[in-house]
Formats: structure tokens, sequence, C-alpha cells
């Protein structure tokens, strides 16, 4: 029997015995929210020529000095350059050019002055007649540069980098419409207990719904991850054993929920146990004390509890961190605030109590948090109607009224600054 440990110890546990599993391609759409494996280069600059960043005449920067609102200086369009055009024409002294938003900058300019700092004062601004500039432009006034996104062969995303959704927008800028990201784990969730029925059916008595299966598998795939959700398995240690077994050899994570406490038919323990190795048994925390961990024909094997809320807990505190590091990603803690709370609460055990809780802004704007009423780990329902997790920690002090502590908002992305 491993004796309990604490919460961060669990989950350094669990980390250190997985590793980003192996990269594989994915077409570009594909690829936000996930992690480059390895570093993206751009195949040419981006953009590849200066262009105009407004509608406006392209100009010789020279040309417009002294220009005043009482003394401006006249110019002679010659030519209209649209975006996707190019103006190979050659412009005398006093000439300019209409262009275009992302239009090429004919390279005989240096700037360009937006229309509505003009006047056309003879013609119609596009070919012939003149233009009054009232004031002389920076250099490079309106031009995007050449490669100032990126320069050919740069690596625009590196190895590790989370592909944000502009990232793909970037990428396709660069010619980069394959990308390298580690594989999904494919996470086998189990549900343990005599007890249960599919939720399709009406349980009979004695019976209840596997609620379980479709949270943790919900849990899988929102931290990234392929879930199958295996067949329920009844409180029987040999049936229990062949299915973790069977589901650590097609599996790289395997996850079940029940059985994992010491009742009389509670053998998520000695089997893992017996099948491999066995790393953990409880971890100080509430609700979810009864996790285990171990390994099994080389695959982890995680026992989550059957009560709901402890198991969700379990999963997102202990498990998700390991299915997000197979898949590349670094940052695994959620963004945490601190807030005043609406009620007290007494501690019933020394452990570390995450309490299902509500967010709000008091009337000076101070953030409070108030507490479900029912805090039970049997229930999935407060954590639906909640958006945080307020925490006490270990101790047995009791918390009154206007204590601050702190919240973890879970579903916020980890590494979130706020
Ligand atoms: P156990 O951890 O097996 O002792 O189960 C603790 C409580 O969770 C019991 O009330 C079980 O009926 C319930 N439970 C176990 N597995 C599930 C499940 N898959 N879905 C919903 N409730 C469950
Ligand atoms: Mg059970």
């Amino acid at each position: 029997m491993t004796a309990m440990i604490s919460l961060e110890q669990a989950r350094e546990l669990v980390l250190s015995r997985v590793e980003p599993l192996e990269a594989e391609t994915v077409d570009l759409l594909d690829a936000a929210g996930r992690v480059a494996a390895a570093d993206l280069k751009s195949d040419m600059d981006v953009s590849p020529f200066a262009h105009a960043a407004m509608d406006g005449y392209a100009v010789r920067r020279a040309e417009l000095e002294g220009a005043t609102a009482d003394s401006p200086v006249m110019l002679e369009p010659i030519a209209e350059v649209p975006a996707g055009g190019v103006f190979d024409g050659t412009a005398a002294a006093g000439q300019c050019v209409r262009i275009m938003t992302g239009a090429a900058l004919p390279d005989c300019f240096d700037a360009v002055v937006k229309y509505e700092i003009v006047d056309i004062v003879e013609g119609d601004g596009k070919c012939g007649g003149k233009v009054a500039f009232y004031a002389q432009p920076k250099q490079r006034d309106n031009v995007r540069e050449a490669g100032e996104e990126a320069k050919a062969g740069e690596a625009v995303v590196n190895r590790g980098e989370v592909i944000t959704t502009a990232g793909v927008g970037f990428l396709a800028g660069c010619g980069v419409l394959q990308v390298p990201t580690h594989r999904k784990p494919r996470v086998a969730v189990i549900p343990i207990g005599s007890e249960l029925v599919a939720p399709s059916e009406v349980p009979g008595p004695g019976h209840i719904r596997n609620s379980n299966s479709y949270a943790l598998a919900a849990c899988a795939k929102a931290a990234g991850c392929e879930a199958d959700m295996l067949p329920i398995v009844p409180d029987d240690e040999a049936a229990l054993e062949a299915v973790v077994r069977q589901a650590a050899k097609t599996h790289d994570f395997v996850v079940t929920s029940g059985g994992a406490s010491n009742g009389d038919f509670d053998f998520i323990k000695p089997v893992v146990e017996r099948a491999g190795e066995l790393l953990m048994t409880s971890v100080n925390m509430r609700p979810g004390k009864a996790q285990t961990f171990g390994i099994v024909d080389g695959t982890p094997v995680f026992g989550l509890p059957g009560n709901p809320a402890a198991a969700y807990m379990g999963f997102e505190l202990i498990i998700r961190p390991a299915l997000r590091k197979m898949q590349g990603y670094s940052a695994f803690e959620h963004p945490t605030v601190k807030a005043k709370l609406t009620s007290g609460k007494k501690k019933k055990d020394p452990r570390r109590l995450f309490m299902r809780a509500t967010l709000s802004h008091g009337e000076a704007g101070e953030l409070l948090v108030t507490p479900a009423k029912k805090q039970s780990s049997g229930l999935f329902g407060p954590i639906q109607k909640t958006n945080c997790m307020a925490i006490l920690p270990e101790g047995a002090q009791d918390a009154k009224p206007g204590d601050e502590v702190t919240c973890v908002l879970l579903d916020a992305p980890e590494g979130m600054v706020i």
C-alpha cells in the first residue's frame, strides 16, 4: 500500500511517466490549438514585396519637402496601380502614381500619402491633372516592407509552440500547409461497477446510469485526445484484470472509474499491482482521495474514484496535465484568482478541499466567490452550474465569510495570464 501524497506529487508522478507522442502530419486547418512538433519555416519572404498600406498616392518623399497647408506641392498622377497590379513604367520628376492598398510600391517611390489628406485640383486624380500635397510624409510612410512578417527560410513557429487560429493564417501566408504535431493520445475509459447500466437504459432496482464514462470521455476530448468508452465492467477482479490488460495494449492511457477505494468489491488497486506496477493509491484532496495510478504493459493506468465529482477532479487535476504533455504542451497550470467567500465552510477533514463555486463581482468591483449549496462528491450538477473551484488548503481551519480564498479556473486555458 502506498502512502497518501499531495496533489502536486501526484501530478508530478503521472507527468514523469509520460512523454510527448510521436509526430504525425495534419492539414494546417486541423493544427489550430495543437503543438508544433518541429520548427515551421516560411518558404518565402512575407510579404514578398513592399506594398501600400493605404489607398493613396505613391510619391518620392524628397519632392514633397516644404509642403504645407498654405503652400502645397503639386504632383501629376500618371497611372493607377490596383492590388494585384504592377506599375512597370517610369516616373519623371513631379509625377506620382495612384496606388491601392496591397499594390506593389514601384521602386522609384518611397512613401504613400493617403487620399484623405490630399486634394485633386485638376483632372480625376487617376491619370493626368494635378494633386495637391500639404505635408511631407515620413520615409516609407504607409509602406509595408517586403519580409516584414517573415523572411524566406525563417522559423516562424517554433517546436513546442501552440498554433493559434491567427497562427494558422500566419502559416498559410508562409506556405506551410502541412503541420507536424504530436499524435493525439488514445484514451480508454472503463467504467467499473456492478450497479451500472448504459445511460440509454432505464436503471432497474439498485442500478444507476453510467454517467462517468461520458464525462471522462468528454474531458479526454477536451484535453485534445481521442476517447473510447469501453463496456461496463462489473465488480469482478478477474474480469477487470482482463479488460485493463487488453486496454493497456490498445491505448496510450487507460482511465477507469469506480472500485478505487477499500470496499469489499474495489479491485483496481490489486489489478494494477498484479498486472504491472502500482505507484499511487491516494491523494490529499477532497473530493477524490482514492486515486490509483500505475503502469501496465508500459501504459499509464489511472483508477479514478466512482463518485462523479471525485472522478472529474482527479481527471482534470492529475490526468489532464499528463495527456497534455503527451501532445507536447508545456503549460499545466490553470489560472487562479483570489476572491472573498460569501459564506463560511466547516472543514470536515484536513484534506485540501475543492469547492464547486461561482465567481462574481461585488458592488465595488471586488471578486466574490459563492460555494454551491451541494458539495457532495456524488454530483456532477454543481460543476455544471458553477465556474470555478474555490480551494481551502490542507488543515483543519474552517473558512469564514469574507475570507480570501484561491479559486482555480478549470475552464480557462493552462498558462493563461489574468
Ligand atoms: P466506488 O468508487 O466504486 O465506491 O463508487 C462510488 C460511488 O460512485 C457509488 O455511489 C457508485 O455507484 C458511483 N459510481 C461508480 N461508477 C459510476 C459511474 N460510472 N457513473 C456514475 N456513478 C458511478
Ligand atoms: Mg463501486
